[in-house]
């Protein structure tokens, strides 16, 4: 029955433009394979902001970023490319973006579902939970409870 699944990739598809495009991005299509969804993410604008003085800086270059996201019954992760730039201001790094901490390869609301499980529970079951090592989820629970 080619056309309920082709309903059911369509309300997946609805689904995912509405919750899994962070501010700045805008949800080029998705990829639901065995064990994974990946979700490619177009960039709405060339220009970057500097995460030193907030203001609009110039790109030097673009680096692909896979990044896990809160699970969609399989693993989910979205792909998108994070700028380099060079800031008039004199930083030079990656750009801000409010989705991810710097450095990190999950989403802040994936560290924040991870945190809240091991907060509620021992780190390895909140991290089998996640699909993650423990390590990671104790650090995602000590670095929620930073001020
Ligand atoms: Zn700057």
């Amino acid at each position: 029955m080619p056309e309920v699944a082709g309903n059911k990739e369509k309300g997946l598809y609805d689904f995912i433009r509405e919750k899994y495009e962070p501010e700045g991005f805008v949800v080029s299509g998705f990829s639901n394979l065995d064990n994974e969804i990946i979700v490619a993410l177009g960039r709405k604008k060339r220009e970057a902001i500097c995460p030193s003085c907030h203001k609009a800086a110039s790109v030097e270059m673009l680096r692909k970023k896979l990044i896990r996201d809160l699970d969609l019954i399989k693993k989910c992760y979205i792909e998108f490319e994070q700028a380099k730039i060079r800031c008039k201001c004199g930083y030079r790094g990656v750009e801000k973006l409010d989705f991810i901490g710097k450095h990190s390869r999950y989403t802040r609301r994936f560290e924040e579902y991870a945190a809240n499980l091991a907060n509620a529970m021992s780190f390895s079951d909140a991290a089998r939970i996640c699909g993650i090592d423990w390590k990671s989820a104790r650090q995602m629970f000590y670095r929620a409870r930073r001020p």
